[in-house]
């Protein structure tokens, strides 16, 4: 079985997919992660974006590999691990303005959909039931206010110790990062005719989570039986 969820930044997708994917014995596959590596090469290298003769000879150095310690994803660029270092807000602007462009969007579909093939997935990103898995037999679309999205950003901001930015800034990158990924030529973010609408702006994580589980239940009872 296939679960797709997308939505823009924010909206709680990777909490709740770690969490069911957990819950249902599926591999979780967050693409978000694999853009943000592709970004961090870009930076590293100082390659310059509207070249794209030069970045696709440039990808078609770059190995990217996924790999699970103890059921979390891990990103290998080049074969460092790079998990951490992708998680900044730095990396996450840079992931969207990379993934605008059609020649690192190839080579990550391409990953993802052979991910899809080896085995049960729960995989979130912006393309996903659009996209990278049109047949997936579940379409979640997750979204939220900005400014609850912003809150929650901000507060995962402050457990990590950064403390040099505010609300306000938090959600102007993320309206900013919406308009990207919604105004995109390629496979920009929208919901797919046949996604569910899940608004998480009124609700908590448990309560989202059970709202997956009853889905699945209905889309595949079999998932929640062997489990
Ligand atoms: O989800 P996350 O914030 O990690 O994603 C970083 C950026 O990568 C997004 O803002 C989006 O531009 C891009 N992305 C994408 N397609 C995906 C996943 C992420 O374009 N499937």
């Amino acid at each position: 079985m296939k679960i797709a969820i997308d939505g823009p930044a924010g909206a709680g997708k990777s909490t709740i997919a770690k969490a069911l994917a957990k819950k249902i014995g599926f591999i979780y596959v967050d693409t978000g992660a694999m853009y943000r590596a592709i970004g961090l090469f870009v930076m590293d290298n100082g390659l310059d974006m509207k070249n794209e003769e030069a970045l696709r000879a440039a990808l078609n150095q770059v190995t990217l590999d996924i790999g699970y310690a103890d059921g979390v994803q891990q990103v290998y660029l080049n074969g460092e691990n790079v998990t951490s270092r992708i998680r900044t807000e730095e990396a996450g602007s840079m992931a969207s303005k990379v993934s605008a462009i059609l020649v690192v969007r190839e080579k990550l579909v391409e990953l993802q959909q052979e991910l899809g093939r080896r085995s049960d997935v729960v995989m979130d990103g912006r393309d996903i039931g659009t996209v990278v898995l049109p047949d997936a037999e579940l379409k979640v679309y997750f979204t939220a206010s900005s400014r609850v999205r912003a809150e929650r950003r901000y507060r995962e901001l402050l457990e990590k110790g950064v403390v040099d930015t505010t609300i306000d800034e938090v959600e102007a990158d993320i309206i900013a990062r919406d308009y990207r990924d919604m105004n995109r030529e390629h496979s920009p973010l929208r919901q797919a005719e046949d996604a569910i609408l899940l608004d998480s702006s009124e609700m908590g994580i448990d309560e989202v989570l059970q709202a997956m589980m009853n889905l699945v239940a209905e889309k595949n009872p079999e998932v929640l039986k062997i489990k």
